[in-house]
């Protein structure tokens, strides 16, 4: 099993390799085999990716808006001719089931693309009136953004990031996570091919060092990155010198509460969803489930059977719904997790164990009676391990789901939209379900609050995050100096 790109990093409308860099090998996690060695990108190739950027943007932004969509909207359709070799090769770099990939990663992907292509060229600024002078604003694109991604979704975060950005003018130097450095490399191939000039969008590749050195370079106006808390600390930090623009989409442990009223069925299937589909490796993921006191029993036994039905196997069968984790690290991490749960006193209902169907999978794990102290209610696992904590009041349910650093996401389940809303009204989170989980269209707003992020992905919303407002004043008479 080989998918060997022409060579690591696309820069200036090329393929172009440097092999000084350290080597990256990239495994399938369905099997552990290499798949493609790489070489991270040396201070030259940062170099040469921004400056090409540096040079086709200011091309790009005078460029009209619609023809800008027009591109954008080739390379949607040849992604959408392509989804079968994207999602093949998707379910390669990240070893998610090849029914996710399918219908998940670049398909998203495309419709970010899509929406852009046509919002960009609605953009207008404002017109005001001054007594006989007048002022007017134009909405201007930040330059060259810097777009860093996470191992997860790896296309659609390229994507997601590319659409907001370029539809409005920029151009992008884009960095994927290490793990997972295909996908992006054929989106810039993808563009080139629906015609986007040379140097509009470059990928580099590399570990944290070579995102660092994007981070600081002061010909970057924006850097937009997908990942962990942490590592989102120090890119805001570093994006201080300069004042540079960040979006930051970190990571989350988000409640989901479920009333006695809701239909328990749907609430079962969205705790299922928000916790297992892509082996749980997801940011907005629903990992701590509040369950009111009446339905608990009731809610963990049907739960406990439909998890036990989930088919997990081999990625690249269609029939496979579960796959293995990223890597030997997250596999440790997870299950140091599991472990946790145990040793504090949680109550495990299902899964908790390796899975038989290769070295990377961990069975979906349900725990229940986890109190807010313990360590499987605090911290993301990003792994497929659901903590079931029970409450009795809507205050109770709302006080303790805030009680946490992170706010990216919230859901509710109740038969009563009025209570629906009243909590979600209270719920410290950026992006919220009411009956359902994890649907992320592109024309909702994602991001998050407090310590998960800053800033807006799609949406109208993410054009405020891509572009900045020149304001002009325009005298109509002679000056009233006082000189
Ligand atoms: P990570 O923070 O380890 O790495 C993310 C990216 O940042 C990688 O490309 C990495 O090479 C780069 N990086 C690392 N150190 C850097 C530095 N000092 N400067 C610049 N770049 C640096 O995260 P991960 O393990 O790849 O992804 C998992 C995390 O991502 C989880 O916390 C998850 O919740 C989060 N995530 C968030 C969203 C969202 O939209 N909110 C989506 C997907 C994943």
């Amino acid at each position: 099993m080989k998918a060997q790109p022409k060579a690591s990093h696309f820069i200036d409308g090329k393929w172009h390799e440097d092999s000084a860099g350290e080597v990256i090998e990239v495994t399938y996690p369905g099997t552990g085999e290499v798949i493609a060695r790489l070489h991270a990108a040396t201070p030259a190739v940062v170099d040469a990716a921004i400056a090409s950027a540096e040079r086709a943007q200011k091309d790009w932004a005078r460029m009209q808006p619609v023809e800008r969509g027009r591109i954008l909207r080739r390379a949607v359709d040849i992604i959408r001719d392509r989804g079968a070799e994207l999602a093949h090769l998707e379910t390669l770099d990240t070893g998610k089931p090849i029914q996710e990939t399918e219908v998940a990663d670049w398909p998203s992907g495309a419709d970010a693309l899509e929406y852009f292509a046509g919002l960009a060229p609605t953009l207008t600024g404002e017109t005001i009136p001054l007594g006989g002078d007048f002022a007017y604003t134009i909405r201007e694109p930040l330059g060259v953004c810097v777009g860093i991604g996470a191992w997860n979704y790896p296309s659609q975060i390229a994507c997601w990031k590319a659409a907001p950005a370029l539809s409005t003018g920029n151009a992008m130097v884009f960095k994927p996570s290490e793990i997972t450095p295909l996908g992006a490399l054929k989106l810039a191939e993808i563009f080139i091919e629906a015609g986007m000039p040379a140097g509009v969008f470059n990928v580099v590749q590399g570990r944290g060092a070579v995102g660092a050195a994007l981070s600081t370079d002061p010909r970057v106006a924006k850097v937009s990155l997908t990942g962990s808390v942490p590592t989102g600390e120090k890119v805001y930090a570093a994006a201080a010198a300069g004042m540079k623009h960040v979006t930051m989409e970190l990571g989350g442990k988000s409640p989901l509460i479920i009333f006695d009223d809701a239909d328990l069925e749907s609430a079962i299937g969205a705790a299922m969803l928000a916790n297992f589909y892509s082996s749980g490796q997801i940011c907005s993921n629903g990992t701590r489930v509040f369950v009111q006191k009446g339905i608990k029993e009731r809610f963990l036994a049907r739960l406990a059977e439909r998890t036990g039905t989930i088919i997990a196997g081999d990625p690249l069968d269609p029939a496979t719904q579960f796959g293995p984790l990223i890597t030997a690290d997250q596999h440790v991490k997870v299950m140091s997790y599991i472990a946790k749960g145990k040793e504090e006193g949680a109550r495990l209902i299902c899964g908790g164990a390796t899975g038989n169907e290769g070295a990377l999978f961990v069975q979906p794990t349900v725990f229940a009676d986890v109190t807010d102290s313990m360590t499987i209610a605090r911290e993301e696992i990003f792994g497929p391990v659901m903590a079931v904590l029970d409450f009795e009041t809507e205050e109770e349910a709302i006080a303790r789901a805030n009680d946490t650093q992170f706010g990216l996401a919230a859901g509710v389940f109740t038969a009563d939209l009025a209570r629906g809303h009243r909590v979600i009204g209270q719920l410290e989170a950026g992006t919220c379900w009411i009956n359902t989980y994890n649907l992320t269209p592109v024309e909702m707003p994602f991001g998050a609050v407090k310590a998960s992020g800053l800033g807006r992905e799609n949406s109208k919303a993410a054009i405020e995050h891509y572009t900045q407002v020149k304001s002009v004043y325009v005298g109509m008479g002679p000056v009233d100096s006082p000189y």
